[in-house]
């Protein structure tokens, strides 16, 4: 879909990604803009869908191992205590997950459904690349 921002145009990142396009067995991951938190990644099809469902037989398959190996990675690069995997589809209508690791000092208040909503409060764009980075490291691992 031309403009949607998160679909892939001729292999350049896409334009809701405020870094680099990783690979997460085939899928693309990447930290979203206004999203910038560290260990946070929004995992998305390399084509067009807008909710779950229009996925082919194929391609849901395909999402659990990306999740699976995402959610490993950020684990592994961030020593978080949770990490969780979210759809909301409001903003963005291009189909995706939000993988947001949840660090064990994390305040009560933030936890669960508030944690959306506080990602200001944990907005770091620096700390976010670097995790990135990380993270894309571990993905290149077989
Ligand atoms: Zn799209």
């Amino acid at each position: 879909m031309s403009g949607c921002g998160l679909c892939p145009d001729g292999g350049a990142t896409p334009a809701e990604l405020a870094g680099p396009a990783l690979d997460a067995d085939g899928w693309l991951a990447g930290v979203l803009r206004g999203y910038e938190v560290p260990g946070w990644f929004a995992v998305f099809p390399p084509r067009h869908v807008e909710s779950v469902d229009a996925l082919s037989d194929g391609e849901a398959d395909e999402l659990g191992g990306a999740l699976r190996r995402l959610t490993a990675a950020v684990r592994s690069a961030t020593s978080c205590e949770k990490v969780y995997a979210v759809s909301f589809g409001e903003r963005l209508p291009h189909f995706h997950v939000l993988i947001m690791a949840v660090p064990a000092d994390l305040p009560a208040e933030l936890r669960g459904a508030a944690l959306i909503g506080g990602k200001d409060r944990l907005n770091d764009p620096a700390a976010a690349c670097d995790v990135a980075q990380q993270v894309a490291e571990r993905l290149r691992r077989p």
